[in-house]
């Protein structure tokens, strides 16, 4: 099965002149037991749509067609759109657009597609580009987009922070903002061997499921993520210094009666806070502040 996709892959790389561009992270997956377990992992429904993004030569693609009530990729290579409609003409369940994923209107193109077509739930399945997955799984996540799930294939060490435990030690702030949005879990180790180019990293295939309910209840939620983003901003220092040295408060002895209101130690660094604690902090400096 490996051996039959890493041909197929070569001979679409060959047929079409491909050459893969780093610049927009072209790692095309040639380890079928990878698509498999994405796929498998996603759980499509036949009254699903799946967004794929950058669909590359459409190795996913062709799986998540078969499964889903429509599909629609988004990819910004032009040569790979070319490919893609020639590849997949025959199905009537997909639309392939050209565009930047981080500059697309995702609540529209949703709604579009709940009009049109009746789909149910809406789920992510990608192999993303590395150079941009923080941006894309933050906009995924930050813009409400009423999605079930997102199942994509990220860079090793960036999987091990999103689906860390908040206050753990491979936490940063990114795992507080996944861990608020969605519950977040490894379903696939993939090496890099599995990729044509092979990449320097090695890969994980993750899987966030979007919470209906937040774990935590906030009064300010950009207050909240404001204080997690310096307290990682400045990792070293005691958290009651990094927010006076942040501005968040000017006068630091009421932020020390803060913390003996919520039982924080006055050493205590921020990363050792977990959501619960950040969520106290949050709620308690709003009120202060307003
Ligand atoms: N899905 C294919 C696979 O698994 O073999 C290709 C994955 S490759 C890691 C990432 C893909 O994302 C490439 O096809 C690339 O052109 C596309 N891409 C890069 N930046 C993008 C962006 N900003 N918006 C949409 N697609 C992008």
């Amino acid at each position: 099965m490996k051996d039959n996709l890493q041909e197929e892959t070569k001979y679409l790389i060959n047929q079409y002149h491909v050459s893969a561009k780093k610049a927009l992270g072209q790692n095309f997956l040639v380890d079928q037991s990878a698509v498999d377990a994405i796929i498998r992992s996603a759980c499509i429904l036949e009254d699903d749509l799946v967004i794929e993004i950058g669909p590359g030569l459409g190795t996913l693609t062709k799986g998540l067609l078969e499964k889903a009530k429509r599909v629609v990729a988004i990819e910004l290579d032009e040569k790979m759109i070319a490919i893609l409609k020639e590849r997949f003409f025959l199905f009537h369940n997909m639309e392939i657009i050209h565009q930047d994923v981080l500059k697309l209107n995702l609540h529209e193109l949703i709604q579009k597609e709940r009009e049109q077509y009746g789909v149910k739930n809406v789920k992510i399945v990608a192999n993303l580009p590395y150079y941009i997955t923080t941006p894309i799984v933050m906009k995924l996540l930050e813009e409400n987009l009423d999605l079930e799930s997102i199942t994509v294939m990220i860079q090793k060490e960036v999987a091990q922070r999103l689906v860390a435990t908040p206050g753990d030690k491979l936490s940063g702030a990114i795992t507080y903002s996944v861990f608020y949005y969605a519950t977040a879990q490894t379903v696939a180790m993939v090496p890099k061997t599995s990729f044509i180019p092979v990449p320097e990293v090695d890969s994980e295939v993750i899987q966030l499921k979007i919470r209906k309910v937040p774990p935590v209840e906030l009064d300010n939620k950009d207050l909240f993520f404001r204080l997690i983003k310096i307290s990682f901003m400045q990792r070293r220092k005691t958290l009651l210094n990094s927010l006076v040295n942040g501005n968040v408060v000017k006068d630091k002895n009421k932020l020390k009666e803060i913390f003996e209101r919520i039982g924080l130690r006055e050493d205590i660094r921020g990363e050792a806070l977990n959501m619960e604690q950040f969520a106290m902090l949050s709620n308690s400096l709003n009120s202060l502040l307003s």
